[in-house]
């Protein structure tokens, strides 16, 4: 008999690193099954050439790349929000889509499943069109993921901005939510992107299934009630087939923080980084240099230009490249007096290295979904300090759920003063809330490293929607 075809899957990752690291790990696991090869399409606009670089190099021969053309964006309004760009980016880029998907469908591989991410509902809509099973992967949580479809019944029921509602939202499984804590792009409703979010929710249903980036000992309860909530036809089914999280690499060992690393004491590290896009205003990054100095820990501080605008200033890399440096913007004297038992690293640092070093005890997160998967990994608890997107319900689920976070309070303008800093760091670091969110954190990686063994619930569940997708690549072969 012929041997049998492959499976081909394709996987589309809309533009940022919160989605494309996490797709391409997707990436890495379908081609990881055995008979399964991968096309990862990603978007040119906002990919500066070597970002993903080294991440993609070190996929499997199994998985190949694809790239749809640049499109034009710059009609949309100055203050446009980073949603509506990338939401831009993805619509304008479907007519390349459709050439892509047509060119691979008449192929020999052809095209078992398409795996749109969060961002990308629109290209279900070519897939559907072209005959070919779609399905959306979540890089966030099941949480979010259900506040996001619940959207289009709070914008029916509700008049006022959703932060001024004066009840809390209650979704099946789900940590009681106020308002205020739901996505921040849903936080105005006058906003373009508002619209956007309510309108990309009934094109999920298009999907026969979302993958999420999740797993069952984070997120057992909304799990359960979600997929009760699918067998009643009112969602499709959500597959909590996560993490996915980049390995480590040998390239990054080289990275100067690391090796400062190695001669510090175990688990003594604070380990500060607000992702690939947080940014905090001029008087938060006074009151947390002060605060950090106070409190006498050690810590790695991945520092980026401070920004009164936008807590998702350095979301496209913005503030790069002119010469300017951000160690300017922190006290007088700071670098130099906390020189041997801190370092300040510009922009980026390599995380999940880092995280799993051992002297690393403690993490100051702006709870990115990718950012608190990685601290879980690495066992280490955190200090919740959410800034954008959907990171308030993050640092929610963190603290109150899996116990693994503890939580600054913000004055009135929502700055944390250096008294509270400093307190919080010592807590977490020496303290005995600490060492109980410690606990936690350790629990929790054994039961992510349980999920992802053979035998474990996350590769089970993954390696069943796998099947589907092999029995409906041999259906169109036959
Ligand atoms: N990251 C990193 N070094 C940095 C900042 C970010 O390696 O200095 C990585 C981090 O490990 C994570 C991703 O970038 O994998 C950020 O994703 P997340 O969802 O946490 O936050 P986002 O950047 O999307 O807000």
């Amino acid at each position: 008999p012929a041997p049998e075809r492959s499976t081909h899957v394709v996987l589309l990752a809309c533009p940022g690193t919160g989605h494309v690291l996490p797709v391409a790990e997707l990436a890495r696991r379908v081609a990881g099954l055995d008979g399964f090869t991968v096309t990862l399409v990603t978007f040119t606009n906002f990919s500066s050439g070597d970002q993903y670089s080294s991440t993609f190099a070190s996929l499997p021969p199994s998985v190949s790349t694809a790239l749809l053309p640049e499109v034009s964006i710059d009609d949309l309004p100055a203050d446009a929000r980073a949603e509506t760009r990338i939401i831009a980016v993805v619509r304008r880029a479907l007519p390349h889509l459709r050439d892509l998907l047509r060119s691979l469908i008449d192929s020999p591989a052809g095209i078992a499943a398409f795996v749109p991410d969060l961002f990308c509902p629109w290209a279900l809509e070519v897939s559907a069109e072209l005959g070919v099973p779609g399905y959306t992967f979540c890089p966030t949580n099941l949480m979010a993921l259900s506040t996001i479809l619940h959207t289009p019944e709070l914008d029916r029921t509700t008049t006022c901005e959703f932060r001024d509602l004066p009840e809390l939202i209650r979704l099946p499984g789900c940590v009681p939510l106020h308002g205020s804590e739901l996505l921040d792009t849903i936080q105005d409703r006058a906003n373009p992107a508002y619209g956007l979010i309510v309108d990309l929710v009934k094109l999920y249903l298009l999907a026969q299934g979302f993958l999420v980036n999740t797993f069952d000992a984070m997120e057992h309860e909304t799990i359960v009630a979600f997929n009760d909530l699918s067998d009643e036809g009112v969602y499709p089914p959500a597959y909590a087939v996560g993490p996915f999280i980049r390995p480590r690499s040998e390239e990054s060992s080289e990275h100067n923080s690391l090796r400062w690393l190695d001669d510090q004491p175990d688990g003594s590290v604070l380990y500060m980084c607000f992702g690939s896009g947080g940014t905090l205003s001029r008087e938060q990054t006074d009151e947390l240099a002060a605060g950090l100095e106070a409190s006498r820990q050690r810590f790695l501080w991945v520092v980026q230009f401070p920004s009164d605008k936008d807590k998702s200033g350095a979301f496209f890399g913005g503030g790069r490249g002119d010469g300017d440096n951000p160690v300017k913007y922190l006290p007088e004297g700071f670098v130099e007096r906390t020189e041997g038992t801190g370092l300040v690293v510009l922009f980026w640092a390599p995380q999940v290295e880092i995280l799993s070093h051992p002297a690393v005890g403690g993490f100051v997160s702006h709870c990115g979904w990718n950012s608190t998967l990685e601290a879980v990994a690495a066992g280490v608890p955190t200090i919740a300090w959410p800034l954008y997107a959907e990171q308030r319900m993050n640092a929610k689920m963190l603290s109150e759920r899996a116990g693994m976070a503890l939580r600054p309070e913000a004055r009135e303008d929502g700055v944390v003063t250096r008294d509270e800093v400093a307190a919080v760091a010592r807590e977490l670091m020496v303290g005995e809330k600490g060492a109980s969110a410690r606990k936690k954190a350790r629990q929790l990686r054994e039961e992510m490293e349980k999920g992802l063994a053979p035998d474990g619930q996350s590769r089970k569940v993954f390696e069943a929607v796998a099947g589907t997708w092999k029995a409906a690549g041999n259906e169109t072969a036959a």
